[in-house]
């Protein structure tokens, strides 16, 4: 009969506190330095060296030639860290974020947006330009 044995440990561990925080009733405990939560992109750091796709084992970047930047399906990140160690220009980083549940299926995906994506080829085609221009010079 092994319920008597029980008891003590029982009464003992109903007067403690809970050893877990109560998520989501109160805040989430702070998360630790060097923390790998999600991953932020700054586009207009990347140089589109490509690195970051070659290193990544979860395929999480999609390289768009004709802008020179990459677009990132966040979701199938396993946060190593590596894409972050790698990249030349910082333009990622992993932050404190680890709420990460959604319902919609795109959230996860880091897109440029048409805007941004004019803007950049804007850019380019002025660099381009100029180029051209400082050679006939
Ligand atoms: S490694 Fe960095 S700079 Fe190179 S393509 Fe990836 S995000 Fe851009
Ligand atoms: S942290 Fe790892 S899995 Fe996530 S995007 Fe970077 S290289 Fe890929």
């Amino acid at each position: 009969m092994r319920a008597p044995i029980l008891v003590p440990t029982v009464l003992r561990n109903i007067a403690k506190k809970p050893a877990t925080n109560l998520f989501p009733k109160r805040e989430p405990v702070p998360v630790p330095e060097d923390f790998r939560g999600k991953l932020e992109y700054n586009v207009d750091k990347c140089v589109g060296c490509r690195m970051c796709v070659t290193v990544c084992p979860a395929g999480v970047f999609v390289y768009l030639p004709d802008i020179r930047k990459v677009a990132l399906w966040t979701a199938r990140c396993v946060f190593c860290k590596q894409c972050v160690d790698v990249c030349p220009t910082g333009a990622l980083q992993m932050s404190d974020e680890f709420l990460l549940a959604s319902y919609d299926n795109w959230e996860p995906f880091i897109p440029l947006g048409e805007e941004k994506i004019e803007d950049i080829r804007k850019k380019l085609e002025e660099q381009k330009k100029a180029k051209e221009k400082a050679k006939k010079a």
